[in-house]
């Protein structure tokens, strides 16, 4: 057992081409602060912001993956949990950096995160299978799961709006999900498959529901099985099994929108915020107060997304908050309250235990 605290990436992306038009560009949003690689300052009101990873605007896809989601992946295949929470207003870069677009091009620079994990993972078990001795069985299971409000749609099964999804603790404290349809894959390009087909099925249903899909949060998730026969004394052996999950956790814009249905001058007061981020920021506010945590009082139960990622905030798993953010002056507001939520996630401590078996 050890106690890791969840780490914090900042992204900045580059500007779009409206941003180019409307922004001036000498006067600089956020400032990277000139021998503090981790550090920036947000010039609206000074602040200074640290945070485990900071990439400007020029940093490759490449460059993210190798820094911030491998050490995630060498743990993961070690028989850890991992689970990457993408953040920030709709348009800041998440879906881009996650690579989960179904407009994704799987053979470019431009690659995400979750492509990469794919030939990443595949590329690790054949090597481990070409290993002499190595006797282990691998199995790779994926599961893709979107988050409407309450409603969870199961992205890869056929009946997916009438998703019947029971989250349990188990005896060990962890969380799991019944019902969730998981599907076997081979290679990479199942993995892809599988990722391709649920983020087409999320555009379809957020259509039909007439919603955007930047307001509803995605949930795409690997496990990995890898059973094996260990030498003991007396040239005895003995069965073990490592299972490991990774979420790819893709959350709706944290954008305060102004309600459309409303009319006249009232429409531009009110303003309304993603149930399931509301409930997710109280978790996190929750788990950085001290008293709090040991009394327990932290409400996963309000929120279904909530209760889904229990283990990943403040249980059992290497957590990362990739906190993506635009460059421009017009979104000041939107990202200083980024880059806000991202700094309280910083205070969270999970206690991360090797499945196995
Ligand atoms: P979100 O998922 O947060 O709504 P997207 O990932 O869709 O935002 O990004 C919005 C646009 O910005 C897309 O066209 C995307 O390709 C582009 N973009 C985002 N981040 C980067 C980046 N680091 N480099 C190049 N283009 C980017």
């Amino acid at each position: 057992m050890a106690l890791t605290t969840v780490r914090v990436a900042l992204r900045v992306r580059p500007f779009n081409e409206k941003e180019l038009k409307e922004t001036h560009q000498t006067d600089n949003l956020i400032t990277f602060v000139p021998g503090q690689p981790q550090q920036i300052s947000i010039d609206q009101d000074r602040r200074h912001f640290t945070f485990d990873y900071v990439y400007p605007s020029h940093k490759s896809q490449a460059d993210v993956y190798q820094s911030c989601i491998q050490p995630l992946f060498d743990q993961f295949v070690n028989g850890y949990n991992a689970t990457i929470l993408a953040y920030g207003q709709t348009g800041s870069g998440k879906t881009y950096s996650m690579g989960t677009s179904t407009t994704a091009d799987f053979s470019s620079e431009h690659v995400g995160i979750v492509p990469r994990f794919a030939d990443n993972l595949f590329d690790w078990i054949k090597c481990q299978q070409n290993k002499p001795d190595n006797n282990t069985q691998y199995s790779v299971e994926v599961s893709f799961l979107e988050l409407y409000n309450e409603d969870i749609i199961d992205l890869l099964s056929v009946n997916n709006k009438n998703a019947s999804i029971t989250i349990r603790e188990n005896a060990n404290g962890n969380i799991t999900w019944s019902g969730v349809q998981e599907e076997r894959i081979q290679g990479a390009a199942d993995l892809l498959s599988c990722l391709s087909r649920g983020s087409t099925a999320r555009t379809t249903a957020s259509t039909d529901m007439n919603a955007s899909s930047s307001r509803s949060h995605a949930i795409f998730s690997v496990s990995l099985t890898q059973h094996m026969n260990v030498s003991v004394e007396n040239n005895d052996t003995i069965a073990k099994t490592l299972q490991s999950k990774f979420h790819f956790v893709d959350l709706a814009g944290s954008e305060r929108l102004k309600k459309t249905n409303a009319v006249g001058d009232r429409a531009k007061e009110g303003i309304s915020i993603n149930s399931g981020l509301l409930a997710l920021g109280n978790v996190i506010s929750a788990l950085g107060d001290e008293s709090r945590r040991q009394q327990q009082h932290i409400p996963y139960r309000n929120s279904k997304l909530t209760r889904l990622l229990q283990d990943s905030l403040g249980g059992n798993s290497q957590t990362l908050m990739l906190a993506c953010v635009s460059p421009a002056d017009t979104n000041a507001n939107e990202t200083l309250s980024t880059l806000k939520y991202a700094n309280r996630a910083k205070n969270i401590t999970n206690t991360v235990v090797l499945n196995q078996q």
